[in-house]
């Protein structure tokens, strides 16, 4: 692939550098949480690197071949609440939580809302998805009553939450004002 190149080296100019993280979205597409960290393949030499979510902040390079490693820049899809767990007490950066489901014609019509916010906040904050059908322990543990519902976590904890569907923009601007003032 030939985005693949442009991350083989860190020094490569700035520009080429936007199409080797596009490159890079396109490859990770299967990124998978578990419960010690996202497992991603290298764009470079295609080998699966876990990337544990307490240096989720930080660069991470390929075990093989020494290439940087981007973070997550899609939402991750939890599969159960051990990982979730596992994610939000040890994740280096904040998370934000999309409680949705497939029956809920807002949550679908806000999916790529997340992707454009997972994308523009890739190493800043991680998005994950919770299928409140499929892990239905996390929603009734965090009173989900309507769905989307929008959950900030940081250092391991809720700091707040917001129902209903909102645009890329306006999910970047709840999240960064509770990043700023945690309503506590
Ligand atoms: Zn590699």
């Amino acid at each position: 692939m030939r985005t693949s190149h442009y991350c083989s080296s860190r020094n490569e100019h700035r520009f080429r550098h936007v199409h080797c993280v596009i490159g890079l979205r396109i490859r990770m597409a299967a990124s998978k949480p578990d419960r010690t960290g996202v497992l991603v393949t290298c764009p470079s030499c295609g080998k699966t690197n876990r990337l544990r979510y307490s240096t989720l902040g930080s660069t991470v390079r390929c075990g093989a071949c020494k290439t940087p490693l981007s973070p997550p820049a899609e939402p991750l899809e939890v599969p159960d609440a051990a990982t979730f767990d596992a994610l939000i007490s040890s994740s280096s950066v904040p998370v934000v939580v999309d409680f949705w489901a497939p029956w809920c014609g807002p949550c679908r019509m806000m999916a790529p809302e997340l992707e454009k916010v997972a994308r523009s906040a890739a190493g800043e904050w991680l998005i994950v998805k919770v299928d409140t059908e499929t892990v239905p322990e996390l929603g009734e543990r965090y009173r989900i009553r309507s769905i989307p519902t929008l959950a900030i976590f940081k250092g391991g904890r809720q700091i707040h939450s917001a129902a209903g569907a909102r645009s890329a923009a306006d999910i970047r601007a709840l999240v960064e004002s509770n990043l700023r003032n945690p309503a506590a």
